[in-house]
């Protein structure tokens, strides 16, 4: 892939969770340095972080200032380090947590309102609460446009010409502050811009409604700024599959190869935004806190991409001190698609245990790999191959018990060697209350 290529992470930070400290709203700068300094040694070139629900609003506590400027520091660090930053706005999403209160969780729903944008004092309130990181964030590579979730509008007047309205005044307030920054329009969750009644209860329609208006979105770009690109999630190749069996046929297929040419023709660029593949999507919400081995599903998703000669991919993780795999394999597998799954398992082994040790750490990771709940999910002609694994599951707990961590940290993972052992471990354990149940468990 040539070189400006993004290989970015979208690190989610609105979601709180326990322990504290591994969300990366609280990450103190120097845990930022050592996960730059993890993702950068990748070949990652760019990451992303989001203000999202609870805090969209001018920040009046102490957690809100360190945060931004912890930010700020983070963007000049991974500047140094050859690494973009994006930061995600979400659409018509305002705190209701009152000034002076510390920002909560974003799930929760005293936390935000999504008030029309049609109301123009509610639109200016939007604008201008989104305007006080614009202003703050100067140094910034780009600006992503959320449609929604957080966000949208289910009133009945408004449609997704609302959000491409209320992405052009964004794109406008930017620009006061900021003339070099790129802006991209996100068409994640583009299916809440309508009304309730006309959005299928099943999450299958609202598959097929985000591939419609993504493309009509898509067709829109013309009529934006020269300047203004777009990330597209593509739900449509793994989601639904992953989550309801549908067959392929079922699923629309789209974008061509076409429709991203017309789109560089006109000097924009186009992203993939593949979400909850690295990290669970909230219907396998009981894999929440486990590490991920979903390489061969990762992979069959950058294929599906590949012959669309987009700008670049962002992966995305909420917890990613128990992905680090993931986040290895995803700059292995966009670096060279050539490197097998095996490979790939094998130098991630390497890193945490000593070179006589690194065969037995990969069987237990091919064997995490070939239980992952994707694999019980899929129908059969979705299903990726199982990677070679030569022990059983009382072999791998046996192992994992049995080997010992490297002391020193040649990967510069940002967690050392023998913790991230510990996160393998705890996976096993969890996976022997909940094994190969998959969905909905
Ligand atoms: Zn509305």
């Amino acid at each position: 892939m040539e070189k400006d290529f993004i290989r970015g992470i979208y690190l989610h930070d609105g979601f709180i969770f326990e322990p504290r400290e591994r969300c990366p709203f609280f990450w103190v700068y120097e845990y930022w340095k050592k996960y730059l300094d993890w993702l950068a040694s990748l070949g990652i070139n760019a990451i992303e972080f989001c203000t999202q629900a609870a805090f969209l609003r001018k920040p009046s506590t102490e957690t809100e200032f360190r945060r931004i400027e912890i930010m700020k520091r983070v963007i000049k660090y991974a500047h140094q380090k050859g690494m973009k930053v994006w930061y995600i706005v979400a659409s018509n999403v305002l705190s209701k947590v009152p000034a002076g209160e510390e920002p909560i969780d974003q799930r929760d729903k005293d936390a935000y309102e999504e008030p029309c944008p049609m109301n123009p004092e509610a639109r200016g309130k939007i604008i201008a609460a989104a305007s006080y990181f614009f202003e703050q964030y100067e140094g910034i590579d780009a600006f992503e446009l959320f449609a929604g979730d957080w966000g949208g509008c289910n009133c009945g007047k408004c449609d997704y010409t609302t959000y491409l309205g209320l992405a052009r005044d964004y794109y406008n307030e930017i620009r006061k502050f900021n003339k070099t920054a790129e802006v991209y329009l996100n068409t994640w969750a583009v299916s809440y811009w309508q009304e309730y009644d006309k959005i299928n209860p099943e999450w299958l329609k609202i598959f097929d409604d985000e591939a419609r208006l993504s493309m009509k979105v898509a067709e829109a770009l013309e009529d934006m700024p020269v300047d203004v690109g777009i990330c597209l999630p593509f739900h449509h190749l793994y989601r639904p599959l992953a989550i309801a069996g549908r067959n392929a046929e079922q699923c629309p297929a789209w974008p061509d190869r076409q429709m991203v040419e017309k789109i560089h023709q006109q000097g924009r660029k186009v992203f993939a935004w593949p979400h909850f593949i690295m990290e669970n999507d909230p219907i396998h919400i009981g894999r929440w806190g486990f590490m991920n081995a979903r390489l061969s599903y990762l992979r069959a998703l950058l294929e599906q991409l590949e012959p669309l000669d987009l700008d670049g991919i962002i992966g995305n993780l909420y917890n990613p001190q128990m992905q680090p795999l993931m986040a290895f394999a995803f700059a292995a597998m966009t670096k060279d698609s050539s490197i097998s799954d095996e490979d790939i398992l094998m130098k991630f082994a390497s890193m945490l245990v000593a070179e006589n040790d690194a065969g037995k750490l990969y069987n237990v990771l091919a064997f995490i790999e070939n239980n992952d709940p994707w694999q019980a999910d899929l129908p059969e002609s979705w299903k990726t191959r199982h990677v070679e694994c030569k022990k059983g599951w009382s072999d791998v707990m046996d192992i994992i018990k049995g080997i010992t961590a490297r002391a020193d940290n040649p990967g510069v993972l940002q967690l050392c060697p023998s913790d991230c052992l510990k996160v393998i471990e705890s996976t096993l354990e969890q996976l022997e209350k909940k094994p190969l149940t998959g969905s909905l468990s």
